[in-house]
Formats: structure tokens, sequence, C-alpha cells
């Protein structure tokens, strides 16, 4: 059994919100210890071009991250390939437990464990995740080069998906319950005027369908959210792109919470309802969810942070 790592700073998830804490924290000199999770780098590793990061008119998602990460550990952060399963907010110090069995002691928290793809919860989706039900195009697009596809939702993920699952599908379908999207205008007039897209208003995904040896997918029925008129679709791929959910499980019970499973922070803030544990990102956020409010949010975080140790410090 290792020792516990004790920090001033520890730093939980390793998207936009993570790093820019950890950048914050390293030069207020809290050798902060960030600890990765599941998913190193976070959302943004699951897509291609972000046109939105300032300073960047194109940058690859993946690439991105990289570059967080180099910089955070630049500036003195140790960053640990670890995912914490536990987190105890009433010791002093906090004291979180990763799967690899470590411990880690801190005198403050920041949560940045941002959020995690939605699922429609069709005993049928379920079934066929990993053959040919995904929520990542970027991850899993490729091996779905000449098929047909279809894309469930209407917000910015999902047309951004369709969008890039035409560079291998011959034909993608967009199924959305409403007749418009949800999506920036930008990003609409992209799917539009794509001759590989059609969109099918009206209608959500009632069953994936296919079989069992070899396992994969063959279709999806969909049904008229009106009529209820039932309709097949054939199709080798089914991505589910209709939100996210914040990744708050380990704060579950024990902090303020708020719009479902969001965890609380004060207005102007990062400050949770429990002294020294600040929280950052998406997990906090309900309406903006983007990279650069995600890492806005982890620099105040880092602040906020290092104003509590300073007035507990006296
Ligand atoms: P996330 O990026 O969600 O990162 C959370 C981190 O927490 C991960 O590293 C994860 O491993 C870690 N974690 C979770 N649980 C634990 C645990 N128990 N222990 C340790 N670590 C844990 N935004 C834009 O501004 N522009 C875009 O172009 C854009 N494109 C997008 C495309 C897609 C497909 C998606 C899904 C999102 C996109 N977004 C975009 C939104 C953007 O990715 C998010 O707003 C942003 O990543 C949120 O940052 P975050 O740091 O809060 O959390
Ligand atoms: P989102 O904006 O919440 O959109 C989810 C979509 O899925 C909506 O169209 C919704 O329909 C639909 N939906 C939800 N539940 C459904 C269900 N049970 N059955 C059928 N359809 C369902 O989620 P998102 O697109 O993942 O975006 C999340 C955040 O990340 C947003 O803030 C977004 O701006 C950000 N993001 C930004 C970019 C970018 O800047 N380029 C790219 C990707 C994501 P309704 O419209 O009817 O509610």
């Amino acid at each position: 059994m290792t020792d516990p790592v004790h920090t001033r700073c520890l730093i939980i998830g390793s998207g936009p919100a993570g790093y820019t804490a950890a950048v914050y924290a390293a030069r207020a000199m809290l050798n902060p210890v960030l600890v990765q999770g599941i998913e190193p780098g976070g959302q943004l590793t699951t897509t291609t071009e972000v046109e939105n990061w300032p300073g960047d008119t194109e940058v690859q998602g993946p690439d991105l991250m990289v570059r967080m990460e180099a910089h955070a550990k630049a500036m003195g952060c140790e960053v640990i390939g670890d995912i914490v399963s536990d987190l105890d907010v009433d010791a002093r110090p906090f004291r979180a437990t990763g799967d690899s069995g470590r411990v880690y002691t801190a005198d403050s928290v920041i949560l940045a464990t941002g959020a995690r793809a939605k699922w429609l919860g069709l005993p049928s989706e379920d079934a066929f995740k990993g053959f040919g039900v995904s929520a990542c195009a970027t991850c899993d697009g490729f091996f779905y080069r000449g098929q047909e596809i279809v894309v469930v939702g209407g917000g910015n993920t999902a047309v951004e998906e369709a969008l890039f699952l035409t560079n291998f599908a011959s034909k993608v379908t967009l199924i959305h319950r409403r007749d418009s999207l949800r999506a920036e205008k930008i990003l609409q007039d992209r799917l539009f005027r794509h001759p590989k897209i059609e969109p099918l208003w009206f209608h959500t995904l009632d069953e994936v369908v296919g079989t069992d040896n070899p396992k994969g997918v063959e279709g999806v029925r969909v049904k008229h959210v009106e009529t209820g008129e039932i309709t097949e679709i054939r199709c080798k791929g089914v991505f589910i792109a209709i939100g996210h959910a914040p990744a708050s499980e380990l704060v579950k019970g024990k902090v303020e919470m708020h719009h479902g499973d969001y965890v609380r922070v004060e207005a102007g803030s990062t400050r949770t309802s429990i002294p020294g544990l600040f929280a950052a990102g998406d997990l906090t956020d309900h309406l903006y969810r983007q990279a650069v409010t995600s890492a806005g949010m982890g620099c105040m975080a880092a602040l906020d942070a290092e104003k509590f140790l300073a007035d507990q410090d006296g």
C-alpha cells in the first residue's frame, strides 16, 4: 500500500475546467495534484474541430487537450492517471480514494468532473452498445464506411456528429423529436446544405433491431410523436446524441445540487455548500456548457481555493 498523497489542492477531472484550475493553482504555489479520471482530457477528446476556442480559428479537440495537459504539467501540477471512486467531504483534510487504491488527502478540493453522454434507456440500445450503437462519432465513425447511419438528437452534438459521420457514411438520417434544432445556426446551415444528410422530424427512436450472431445493428424502428406510426429505417450504425448529464455521483447527497444533479455553487463563485470544496465546469452548469466557460470556472475555482487556504492559514 502506498502512502497517501497529500496536497494543498486536489483537482478531480482533466477537462478544460480541471486543467485551467491546475495552471492557476500551480502558479499560486499550491502544489496541486490533478486526477484525470476515465477520460483524460474530457469531452473535447471525443470531437474533431473546435471553432470557438479563442485564439484558434480551428483546433482539433484532442490536440487542445494535450496542450492543456502539457501546460498544467509545465506550471508544476502533478497529473495522475487514476479515477476517484470515493470522496470523504467530512474528513479534514479531505480524503479521496482512487480506483488504484491510492489515497489522496487535501486541504481543498476542486471538483471538475464535467458531464457524460446521456442514453435513451431502451433495452435494445443497451443490448447493441459497442455493436452498432455509440455515443461518440469521432471514436466509432470509421467503422461505418459506406454504410447508412442514424443520429438521434437536435443539439450541437447531434448536428456535429451527423456532419462528421458524412466522412464515412453513404447516408446519415438525423432523427429529432421536434421540427427545429437547438444547434447553433452556423451548424444548422451546414447540416441542411449537406447532400448526404436527411432530417427526420417529429420522430423518436423506438427500438434498435439487429442480429445476435454476428452481433450487429440492421436498422431502427422510429415512432412519429403525434400519430404513433412506426417506420423502419435500415442502418448499420446508431449514434445517440441527446445531451449530457453532470458527473456528480462522487458528491451525490453530500452537497447541494440544482436542476437535477448539477452541483450548486454560490452565485459569482465556485464555492459549494461545503467550505473548502469548489466546483467548476459542466458539473455545475446546466446552461452554457462550453469549453471556454468551463475553463473560466476552473480559473475561478483555483482563485477561490487559494483565498480559502490563505484565510485558513490566518
Ligand atoms: P469535461 O470535459 O466533461 O471533463 C470531465 C473530466 O472529469 C474528465 O477528464 C473525466 O475523466 C474526469 N472525471 C469524471 N469523473 C471522475 C472521477 N470520478 N475521478 C477523476 N476524474 C473524473 N464546447 C465548446 O466550447 N466548443 C466545442 O466545439 C465543443 N464541442 C463539443 C463536442 C462534443 C462531441 C461534446 C460532447 C462537447 C463539446 N463541447 C464543446 C462542450 C465541451 O466539451 C464541454 O463544455 C467541456 O469539455 C466541459 O469541460 P469540463 O472540464 O467541465 O468537463
Ligand atoms: P443539448 O443541447 O442538451 O441537446 C440535446 C438534444 O437531444 C436536444 O435537441 C433534445 O431535444 C434532444 N433530446 C434530449 N433528450 C431526448 C430524448 N430522450 N429523446 C429524443 N431526443 C432527446 O445537448 P448537446 O447537443 O450534447 O450539447 C450539450 C452542450 O455542449 C451544449 O451547451 C452545447 O452548446 C455544447 N456543445 C457545443 C458545441 C459547439 O460549440 N460547437 C458542440 C457540441 C456541444 P429538444 O431540442 O427537443 O429538447
